[in-house]
């Protein structure tokens, strides 16, 4: 069997067409979708990151604040430049690019994002609300997973999906999306006893880890679906996910592709959200 390939940038694509639309609905109710993005300090990574959301939030009509401050900036200084944005009407996200420089004490930052404005969806607020099937904003790379297993019409429901990695903002969320979609789910992660095993047994891999190809081809069941939200640079230079994908290709069903899966999705998803917290200011 060889694998159906999940295109992320297709599907990010044609999210991105449905966000356009709606951020111009916003516009003739007079409201602006905005997204201030605040950067702290000089990583390159986080640079990149935050240009590239600026020029896709262009694209799609949505207006960024860019707030960059120094890396010398004090968590004082920068609890108060989150109160100003909470405070300010027309700003509808505030998007806070992590890693924040050593010293800045980031819980505290992300805990002072106005829930309502937290695109990112981070918040305890959002995640709690996740948690009991009532989300305000869905973190942005779980709701694009599950927007592409959606596209392929992978049927969740009954069947067995392991979740690697249990972060706050991929591993958790993920296996609650797949939870209320009806999955059994099983969380695996680095105590996790025999990671070989888990992955044989799942209909559904959704590999969020962070080392380059820790899910060998050779586990995957055949038919299995398998979704890579892991991005690790080798020595050489490429870009590889969590899973070994050439040999996870020939036995899956379906496989996202490093790059070009889920990368794409999890900055469609923001504006997304941005577009959501837009229209929750829209006049009734
Ligand atoms: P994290 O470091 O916060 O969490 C990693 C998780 O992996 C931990 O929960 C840990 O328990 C688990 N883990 C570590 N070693 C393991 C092992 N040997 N076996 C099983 N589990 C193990 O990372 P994160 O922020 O969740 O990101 C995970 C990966 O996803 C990274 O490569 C990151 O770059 C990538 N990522 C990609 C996107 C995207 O848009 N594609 C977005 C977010 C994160």
């Amino acid at each position: 069997m060889t694998a159906r390939v999940l295109d992320g940038k297709r599907v990010a694509a044609s999210v991105l067409d449905g966000v356009r639309a709606r951020v111009e609905q916003c516009r003739t109710h007079g409201v602006h979708a905005t997204l201030a993005v605040v950067l702290v300090g000089e990583d390159p990574a986080s640079a990149i990151y935050v240009r590239n959301k600026g020029k896709r939030a262009a694209e799609v009509g949505i207006r960024t604040l860019d707030e960059h401050l120094p890396a010398s900036t004090t968590t004082e200084a920068l609890l108060e430049l989150v109160e100003r944005l909470n405070r300010t009407p027309d700003v509808d996200g505030i998007l806070v690019q992590l890693p924040l420089p050593a010293g800045v004490e980031t819980e505290r930052v992300l805990l002072a994002i106005d829930p309502a404005k937290d695109v990112d969806g981070f918040h305890p607020d959002n995640l709690g609300r996740l948690m009991i099937g009532q989300p305000r904003f869905v973190p942005c790379t779980p709701q694009g997973c599950m927007l592409l297993l959606a596209e392929a019409d992978v049927p969740l429901r009954g069947r067995r999906a392991l979740v690697i990695g249990r972060s706050n903002i991929v591993g958790r969320p993920m296996a609650q999306l797949l939870l209320h979609a009806d999955a059994t789910v099983i969380m695996a992660h680095s105590r996790t006893a025999d990671l070989r095993a888990e992955v044989e047994a799942a209909d559904i891999v959704v590999a969020a880890v962070g080392r380059p190809e820790l899910v060998r081809g050779a586990w995957i069941k055949p038919g299995a679906v398998v979704i890579d939200v892991g991005m690790n640079r080798l020595p050489d230079g490429r870009l590889v996910g969590d899973v070994e994908y050439a040999a996870a290709a020939e036995r899956a069903a379906a496989i996202t592709p490093v790059p070009g899966g889920v990368g794409p999705m999890t900055i469609a998803c923001l504006l997304a959200n941005v577009a959501l917290a837009a229209e929750r200011r829209v006049p009734a």
